[in-house]
């Protein structure tokens, strides 16, 4: 048996053999951070032999109670990820398989590579709909891109949408091709009277430095984005400081962060109930936008999430906190399970980058109906 990561995106550190196909690894901490638990790796000369990886270090991971009733993925051809038999005993995350091929890949979540981005950019920019800018560079000097999806008018609202502040939660960006390909497409009605009322400013990935080094929550510096956008330094959170200074720019009427939670299987929205500015009527265009999305996907609820912050208790150094309160509008995170959605499972692929794709096309929807009212 052969292991290997070092390619985009991978991570994993070989430990020891402790018998023929049995290997002990350890999943690598993201630079200059404690933060770890995205893992993806290649095993090799495996063919049709019972084989078993046991990655040691999985309980003193950033979020343990994720690899609970968790199955790892796998794929062959890389492009079907598909769930194999994973046990954790609340130290060791164990992956058992026998491979039909003699090389296999395995994931914390079907990895979105950054050579896969770069392929959506390029053919996003192509499309009439839509205009490429480079907001920056990271500090591996990876550019930032934004893709601006309408034309920007006076009477336009100005929508953001972002994916992938944190670089493990792949599906966000999964996500998010389900969205471009939606918004580009110009028989698509929704699509179509949206771009009549909104400009779009989409940024596919926030982070390219994390996604490429294989990391969980930071970038190359070791930065959590998601706790930087009060005050983000240029130099060390290139990546919030250029977003904001365009978002000054344009304005904000609308801001979707889309992320990926490890521990519950559920889709849902966290609000930014608890900022200084919240008020009934604010409350009230949040719950109009979950009833749309409920309806406009069964794979969307509301029933589960996380506790709604207190009044004015609101962390403004979180994006969704901080856009709602500086630009008085509908400032939201969507977060998709790395599990699976409990209500509506699906055993041998679990949430997927279809499912996520197709969330991602749902959510026109309900911006639909958000921008009809507002
Ligand atoms: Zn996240």
């Amino acid at each position: 048996m052969r292991i290997s990561s070092a390619f985009d995106g991978g991570n994993i550190q070989f430990v020891q053999m402790t018998e023929p196909y049995i290997a002990e690894v350890e999943i690598q901490k993201d630079r200059q951070s404690d933060f770890y638990q995205w893992f993806y790796f290649r095993l090799s000369e495996v063919q049709g032999k019972t084989s078993q990886v046991r990655i040691s270090n999985a309980g003193g991971a950033a979020y343990p109670e994720g690899f609970v009733d968790y199955h790892a993925v796998a794929s062959y051809d890389r492009e079907t990820w598909f769930r194999v038999p994973t046990h954790f005993d609340g130290t060791s995350l164990t992956i058992s398989l026998t491979p039909t091929e003699n090389s296999v890949y395995l994931a914390y979540f079907a990895p979105y590579s950054m050579e896969r981005h770069a392929d959506l950019i390029a053919q996003a920019q192509c499309s009439d709909r839509a205009t490429y800018s480079c907001l920056g560079q990271t500090h591996d000097g990876q550019d930032l891109d934004l893709l601006t999806i309408g034309e920007p008018g006076p009477n336009k609202k100005n929508c953001w949408v972002i994916a992938r502040q944190h670089p493990g939660e792949s599906m966000a960006e999964w996500w998010m091709e389900g969205f471009l390909n939606r918004i580009l497409d110009e028989d698509d009605p929704v699509s179509r009277e949206l771009l009549n009322r909104c400009t779009f400013y989409v940024v596919p990935n926030m982070n390219p430095d994390g996604t490429r080094r294989g990391h969980l929550r930071t970038n190359a510096l070791g930065v959590n984005l998601n706790r930087e956008w009060q005050d983000p330094s240029e130099d060390q959170c290139p990546e919030v400081f250029t977003v904001r200074e365009k978002m000054r720019e344009t304005g904000v009427d609308f801001f979707l962060d889309v992320h990926g939670d490890e521990a519950l299987p559920y889709n849902f929205i966290s609000g930014a109930y608890g900022i200084p500015s919240w008020t009934p009527d604010r409350e009230a265009e949040l719950e109009n936008f979950l009833d749309a999305f409920c309806h406009a996907s069964p794979d969307f609820q509301t029933a589960k999430g996380y506790e709604r912050d207190q009044p004015g208790k609101a962390n403004l150094m979180i994006g969704k906190n901080y856009v709602a309160e500086t630009f008085k509008c509908l400032a939201m995170t969507l977060e998709m399970p790395f599990k699976d959605t409990a209500d509506t499972p699906n055993e041998e692929f679990g949430w997927s980058p279809e499912r996520s794709m197709l969330l991602g096309d749902a959510v026109l929807g309900a911006i639909w109906a958000w921008a009809k009212n507002s």
